[in-house]
C-alpha cells in the first residue's frame, strides 16, 4: 500500500508498526449541530482508507473521537437549553447531534461498526487529559497563566523537539501572545491552551495542579492527543483529518504528545483530505455556504450519490460541490447498480468468460496506490460496460456475485442490495415479449409504459429482454 504522508510530503510505501494490526485515529465531528457534507467528505476519506487497508490484508483498529466539549458546544448548548445547568445542556446537545451524526455516517455507508468512538468528556478521558497536562507541567513545558494552563513552544523547542513537523513553520511569525481560542489563525505560532479555567456558566471539571485549584475544561488539541494515545498507544500508524487540521490542531497534538517523553514520533503517517468547495470556497459553517445530508435528501438525492461524488475525486484534490455534479454522480451510481442487477438475469449462453478475479485485483491495486478512487471507478466502469453489452452467463454468476460483493466491501456503494423485480413485473415482461412476437406493437408499448411507471426500463438484446431500474 502506498500513501501520501504529510510528515514527509511524499507518497511512501506504508509499513505498519506492528504487522498484525494497523492503528488509525481520525479526528471526528464536533457535535454542536448537523455536520455538513464537507465534514462528511473527510469521514468518507477515512472510511475508504480503512476499506483499502482491509483489501491489502490488514486488520485495523480505527478510533474516531467525538468532540463534545469546546467553545462552539458551550455557546450552542446555552442557546438551545437556557433552562438547564451548563453540564446538562452540554450533555443534551452532544447526545442529540451525536445521534444525527451516526445517522449520517450510516446513510453514506461509512462502516460505523468498524470504529471505536471515544468521547472527550468521558470521566476517564478527562482524568487522562489532566495526567498529561500534569506531566507537561512537571517537565516545565506547560505553565499556569491567569486563565488556564498553556503549552510553551519555546520550552518545547529548547528541549530539542521540532515544532513544525507537518508544515514549515520557520517562515511564519512567532508571537509571544498566548492563545485561548482553539482555532487560531494559520500564520502565527502561539502558546496554546491545554486547560481553560472556568468562565461564567461553563461546564467545568475539578483539577488540582501544583496546589492550584483550576476548575475548568480541556483545550481541543489535548483532547485528541489523549484519546488517540489512550486507545492506540504511541506511536500509532495513521492519523487522518482534513487539511485545515494540519495546523494548528495536528501540529499541537504532536507537540503535546511527544514533549515529555523520549518518544519523538506520535503517528508515523498523517493522511489529510482536501476540501469540499462551493463556488471555489471551502464549505464551512462560518462562510454559511454549507449543505447537510438532509438538504441532499430533501432535494431527492440518495445519500450514496454523495459518496459516489466523493469517490470520483481523489481525496487529495479539491472537489467542487454542485447539484449538477451530484446528479451526474447519482446517474453513474445507477448505471453500476443496473449492471449489478444483471445477476438476477443470468442467461444460459456461451461467451468467453471475463477474468473477474484479475479485474478485482486491478481495481484493488488502484485503491492501494494512495487510494486512487477515480482510477478504481474508471476500471470498474469499463468492466461494467462490457457486462452491460454481453450480460452475465449462468456459468459466471458465482464469480460475478463474488466480484460485486468485494467491490461493495471496497467502495461501500451497496451494489448487492439491488433487489430482483417482482413476479408480477416479470410476468409483464413475458407478456410484452409475447406481444412483440405476435407483432402486437400497441400492447407491447402499453406494457412497456406500465413497467416504466413502476420504475423499470427494458431493452431488447440478442439474447432476450433485459430490465433495469430507471
Ligand atoms: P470539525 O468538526 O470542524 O473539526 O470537522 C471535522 C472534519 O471535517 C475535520 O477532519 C475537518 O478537517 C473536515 N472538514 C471540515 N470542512 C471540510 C470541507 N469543506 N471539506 C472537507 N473536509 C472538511
Ligand atoms: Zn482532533
Amino acid at each position: 500500500m502506498r500513501l501520501f504522508n504529510t510528515l514527509t510530503k511524499k507518497i511512501e510505501s506504508f509499513m505498519p508498526i506492528k504487522p498484525e494490526l494497523v492503528r488509525i485515529y481520525s479526528c471526528g465531528p464536533t457535535v454542536y449541530d448537523h455536520i455538513h457534507i464537507g465534514n462528511l467528505r473527510s469521514f468518507i476519506a477515512a472510511d475508504t482508507l480503512r476499506r483499502s487497508l482491509r483489501a491489502a490484508g490488514y486488520k485495523t483498529k480505527h478510533v474516531m473521537n467525538i468532540t463534545d466539549i469546546d467553545d462552539k458546544m458551550i455557546a450552542r448548548s446555552h442557546e438551545l437549553y437556557p433552562d438547564l445547568t451548563p453540564e446538562q445542556a452540554l450533555k443534551k446537545l452532544a447526545q442529540k447531534y451525536e445521534t444525527v451524526f451516526m445517522h449520517d455516517m450510516t446513510a453514506i455507508h461509512n462502516e460505523v461498526e468498524a470504529y471505536e468512538f471515544v468521547h472527550a468528556t468521558d470521566q476517564e478521558t478527562i482524568k487522562s487529559i489532566q495526567r498529561l497536562i500534569t506531566k507537561l507541567y512537571d517537565a516545565e513545558i506547560a505553565y499556569i497563566a491567569d486563565d488556564g494552563v498553556y503549552f510553551s513552544i519555546e520550552k518545547y523547542t529548547q528541549a530539542g523537539k521540532k515544532y513544525g513537523q507537518l508544515l514549515d513553520l520557520t517562515k511564519q511569525n512567532t508571537s509571544n501572545a498566548r492563545i485561548q481560542n482553539d482555532e487560531y489563525d494559520k500564520d502565527s505560532i502561539h502558546d496554546f491552551a491545554l486547560w481553560k479555567t472556568r468562565k461564567d456558566e461553563e461546564p467545568a471539571w475539578e483539577f488540582s495542579l501544583d496546589g492550584h485549584e483550576l476548575l475548568g475544561r480541556p483545550g481541543w488539541h489535548i483532547e485528541c492527543s489523549t484519546m488517540s494515545t489512550d486507545a492506540l498507544n504511541m506511536p500509532f500508524d495513521i492519523h487522518t483529518g482534513g487539511i485545515d487540521l494540519i495546523f494548528p490542531h495536528h501540529e499541537n497534538e504532536i507537540a503535546q504528545s511527544t514533549a515529555a517523553t523520549s518518544e519523538s514520533i506520535y503517528a508515523t503517517c498523517f493522511v489529510h483530505n482536501e476540501h469540499l468547495l462551493v463556488e471555489g470556497k471551502k464549505m464551512s459553517k462560518s462562510l454559511n455556504n454549507f449543505f447537510t445530508l438532509r438538504d441532499i435528501e430533501e432535494k431527492g438525492f440518495e445519500p450514496l450519490s454523495f459518496r459516489m461524488l466523493c469517490l470520483q475525486a481523489h481525496y487529495r484534490s479539491q472537489l467542487n460541490f454542485s447539484w449538477e455534479t451530484l446528479q451526474a454522480a447519482q446517474n453513474r451510481l445507477q448505471n453500476l447498480r443496473n449492471v449489478a442487477t444483471l445477476r438476477w438475469q443470468a442467461q444460459e449462453m456461451s461467451k468467453d468468460p471475463i477474468d473477474l478475479s484479475a479485474s478485482l485485483s486491478e481495481i484493488q491495486a488502484s485503491m492501494l496506490d494512495d487510494i486512487d478512487t477515480p482510477n478504481a471507478l474508471a476500471k470498474l466502469g469499463a468492466l461494467c460496460n462490457e457486462f452491460d453489452n454481453r450480460l452475465v452467463a449462468t456459468s459466471e454468476l458465482e464469480s460475478f456475485t463474488h466480484f460485486i460483493t468485494e467491490i461493495d466491501a471496497l467502495l461501500g456503494l451497496d451494489l448487492m442490495q439491488q433487489k430482483d423485480i417482482t413476479k408480477d413485473q416479470k410476468s409483464l415482461i413475458a407478456q410484452r415479449e409475447a406481444a412483440r412476437q405476435s407483432k402486437d406493437w400497441e400492447r407491447s408499448d402499453t406494457l412497456r409504459t406500465q413497467l416504466l411507471s413502476e420504475g423499470i426500463g427494458i431493452r431488447d438484446t440478442e439474447t432476450g429482454t433485459v430490465w433495469y431500474r430507471t
